[in-house]
């Protein structure tokens, strides 16, 4: 069994639908197929729920109209067959009806709530019309919902015990069904309440079902030829890397390479599943696999994870005494708050994270330690490879590339695999660039 994640430009329009049926169809085998929303669609669902939470209802109903009125056209476009084509009329004119149901007063008491079921929606929309269209083609399918096997704990963490027995239950009460088609990035929660994986979760879903499964493959199909070396966002001339490990790219997932969510790398690798990442613009064109792999020496790829609060914490006393990091290290603890980077001196430790929720708590806490500084809008420049031979050269060529950005942090050696960078967020692109150049130019 092969699990195929499609994501929102993937499923954006009537076109990029039909040509993901013609993929799906074509690659051989059982398989699970996981689908972000139409791309937009997420974004707009939360321009609703911000109306909504403001009370401005009225804007709440006309961004749900207009957004009705593209699906509306998609579903002109994408089915011929005039009953299916009714049938999808139905779909969305029931789903706008209901998003449209929480645009009053009443719905503020539970905004949380109602938020997560709004935002649900877009994947609910893409997986339904996508099954239907699949009919259309005369291939079989069985459309599951991701309500009945994606969960996550109190924690919000996936309940992998949970995933695994239901997605398990499933494909062995469907031993007939070659195709499955489910929702990415909604689950419930420990509550039973609707959820998500976050932004770009659907990578998430994928590599959870795979692993849940122990699948033969989880392929993530999306709007680039594999992960590059560098932002292609802000970089030209980047590359697709044939083939990079589970390690590599679970670092440059978690430091901001956007092809892949954060966390999606992790359960594919806990099961050794390989993940292909692929173009469904040119599917001929090989892509990346990730896999356990040999990783060679120096820089592989740069990423960039912005959104970046440093925090310098320096002892009231002469020198740091015995205890300090660990009093530090639980006031983040408490307020269950990671942190990414960690450099210290003798007297002063800085350290960053990416969560600002409970900073002001955390600020508090620790000015009973020391003595407290915080800066913000700051951006880690992760380089992934493997910086264990001491005769790499990677050092001089990043130090050389960085000669007029300010560092403020580097983190080198915490493993063999990662050297982090800590800037200002407003020298990001000009420090890709530079890097780019440093440490690609002679190699390509
Ligand atoms: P999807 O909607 O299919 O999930 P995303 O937009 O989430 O697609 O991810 C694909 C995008 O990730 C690419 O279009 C590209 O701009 C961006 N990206 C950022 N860093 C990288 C990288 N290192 N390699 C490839 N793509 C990257
Ligand atoms: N639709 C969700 C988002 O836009 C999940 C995803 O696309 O992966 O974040
Ligand atoms: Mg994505």
């Amino acid at each position: 069994m092969k699990v195929l994640k499609f994501g929102g430009t993937s499923v954006g329009t009537p076109e990029s639908i039909k040509e993901v049926a013609k993929i799906v169809a074509n690659i051989e085998g059982d398989k699970i197929v996981v689908l972000s929303a139409m791309s937009q669609t997420t974004n707009v669902l939360h321009k609703i729920t911000d109306a909504i939470a403001a009370s401005q209802f009225d804007e709440a109903k006309s961004i749900v109209d207009a957004l009705w009125s593209k699906y509306k056209i998609v579903v002109r476009d994408l089915y011929q067959n005039e009953s299916l084509q009714k049938q999808a009329g139905a779909l969305i004119d029931e789903r706008f009806d209901f998003i449209k149901s929480y645009a009053h007063d009443g719905s503020l008491a539970v905004m949380d709530g109602v938020e997560k079921i709004i935002v649900a929606q877009g994947e609910i929309l893409s997986t339904n019309m996508f099954a239907m269209y699949l009919e259309e083609i005369n291939e079989n399918a069985r459309l599951l919902s991701a309500f009945d096997f994606m969960r996550i704990d109190a924690a919000g963490e996936p309940d992998v015990d949970f995933i695994t027995d239901s997605m398990g239950a499933i494909v062995a009460a469907n031993p007939q069904t070659n195709i499955f088609v489910t929702q990415g990035y909604i689950c419930l929660n420990h509550e039973g309440d609707i959820d998500n994986l976050k932004r770009g979760g659907s990578d998430y879903s994928a590599s959870l079902i795979g692993a849940a499964i122990t699948a033969e493959e989880i392929q993530i199909w999306t709007d680039i030829d594999g992960m590059h070396n560098n932002d292609p966002r802000y970089v030209d001339n980047t590359f697709s890397l044939k083939e990079i490990s589970f390690d590599e790219a679970a670092e440059l997932a978690y430091f901001g390479a956007k092809i892949l969510h954060p966390q999606s790398v992790i359960p594919a690798k806990e099961k050794n599943v390989p993940v292909l990442l692929k173009d469904t613009f040119n599917p001929v064109s090989a892509g990346t696999i990730i896999r356990n792999c040999p990783v060679p020496n120096g820089v592989r790829a740069i990423a960039a994870k912005d959104g970046i609060t440093a925090i310098k914490i320096k002892s009231y006393r002469m020198l740091m005494a015995y205890g300090f990091l660990n009093k530090i290290f639980t006031v983040f603890e408490k307020y269950n708050t990671a942190i990414d980077m960690v450099t210290t001196s003798e007297v002063a430790v800085s350290l960053t994270i990416d969560n600002n929720e409970r900073l002001q708590d955390i600020i508090t806490e620790l000015e009973d330690i020391g003595s407290v500084q915080v800066d913000s809008d700051l951006t880690i420049v992760c380089l992934a490879g493997d910086f264990s031979q001491k005769q790499s050269g990677a050092s001089t060529e990043i130090f050389n590339s960085m000669s007029d950005i300010p560092i403020r942090m580097i983190s080198y050696g915490g493993s063999n695999y990662n050297v982090s960078l800590l800037i200002k967020s407003e020298d990001k692109i000009r420090t890709l660039r530079a890097l780019n150049i440093g440490v690609f130019a002679e190699k390509d």
